[in-house]
């Protein structure tokens, strides 16, 4: 896949106050560079490998670097240090490898699992209160925001979306702390996110074409 030729104009249509995290996993450090070149900063990879290859090939720009897919607890060490943002936190197991392993706190999303049935990352959406309360303690976790993915099959998006911002309230009175952000939406559904209050949209193929 390559960057597709109207980037700037799509870009300009994101709003000011979203930050679009470009899922690079369809793409080479090439087409990164084009995609750079264009104004998009902020990098999504999902998986270690590609991760720590593509990081090596661009470490000449400034990147703002996200993990957005699941990290496992193994792997974690290799590249608890190499990025600035963690969209997927999903247990304590991996909290603990960061707790051990980052040099200074790592700005964390905690992944949610909204639609229980479907998918298996994310912590369930009922957990997600207890689980936060945990994290608390953890010196190393800047604890940032949520993220989730939707159903694909499901029509309604927007109140998966709405969700998720409700949760996120819930969780900030009962523990009475601020989470600023939340990470949803992607390719085929974030402009219902953006509606229902995305502040980082995880954009893949709609930055691509054959
Ligand atoms: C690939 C990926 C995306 C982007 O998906 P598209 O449908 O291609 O926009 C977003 N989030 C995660 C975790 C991904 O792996």
């Amino acid at each position: 896949m390559k960057v597709r030729n109207d980037i700037k104009e799509f870009i300009s249509t994101i709003p000011n106050n979203v930050t679009l995290v470009a899922a690079t996993k369809y793409v080479d450090a090439v087409e990164m560079k084009t995609l750079f070149a264009n104004g998009v900063t902020n990098f999504g990879e999902n998986r270690v490998d590609a991760f720590l290859n593509k990081y090596d090939a661009l470490k000449d720009l400034e990147i703002t670097w996200h993990f957005i897919g699941h990290l496992q607890r193994n792997k974690a060490k290799e590249v608890i240090n190499k990025i600035d943002y963690l969209h997927s936190l999903d247990s304590l197991k991996l909290a603990d490898e960061i707790e051990k392993y980052r040099s200074t706190p790592l700005n964390t999303f905690v992944e949610v699992s909204i639609n229980l049935e479907e998918s298996k990352n994310g912590v369930p959406y009922y957990q997600t209160e207890e689980f936060i309360k945990s994290l608390l303690k953890y010196k190393k976790i800047n604890l940032v925001g949520l993220m989730m993915m939707t159903i694909k099959e499901s029509e309604d998006k927007e109140s998966q979306f709405a969700k998720l911002v409700e949760l996120k309230k819930k969780i900030e009175t009962n523990l009475n702390i601020k989470i600023p952000y939340l990470s949803m939406g992607m390719s085929e559904d974030y402009f219902d996110a953006i509606k229902e209050g995305a502040t980082h949209i995880r954009l893949g193929r709609i930055l691509f074409n054959e």
